[in-house]
């Protein structure tokens, strides 16, 4: 027993696409399929049995590529710029010390940084991997 209604898809011969192809019914008389469009080709005609091969009028979703994972760590300007630098040589920080630009120190908490700047006579500016801080240089308590 069909049941077919208007609108629905159903599989049927078209005669321009010389081939069967996904239809919709437009039209039904006494419950027998009079009308039907194409899907495919979007011609309007009598409905006509299927034949045998179907063509696949749905385009099959293509998987979108797997997004590529930045593998790259998202790391600080002074971060990059630390690690090219050479601290087998670097002294360790200490207050009473003095200390010129360009200077590579070791801080026991903040690593490895470089004296940017002496700012004066008792502060100099360190770029560490965190980013900049002012330290103090030539303290005597
Ligand atoms: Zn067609």
């Amino acid at each position: 027993m069909e049941d077919n209604t208007i609108g629905q898809e159903i599989n049927a011969y078209c005669g321009k696409c010389k081939t069967d192809t996904i239809h919709l019914i437009t039209s039904i008389e006494n419950d027998k399929i009079l009308k039907v469009m194409c899907k495919h080709c979007n011609a309007y005609h009598q409905y006509r049995a299927p034949k045998g091969t179907v063509i696949e009028t749905k385009v099959k979703k293509v998987a979108p590529p797997p997004k590529k994972k930045t593998t790259r760590r998202r790391r600080t300007k002074a971060a990059r710029l630390l690690e090219n630098l050479d601290f087998d040589e670097a002294i360790e920080y200490k207050m009473d010390r003095n200390y010129e630009t360009n200077m590579a120190i070791v801080h026991k908490i903040f690593g490895n940084g470089i004296v940017q700047s002496v700012i004066d006579r008792q502060k100099i500016e360190v770029l560490f991997q965190d980013g900049p801080r002012i330290m103090v240089q030539n303290y005597i308590p």
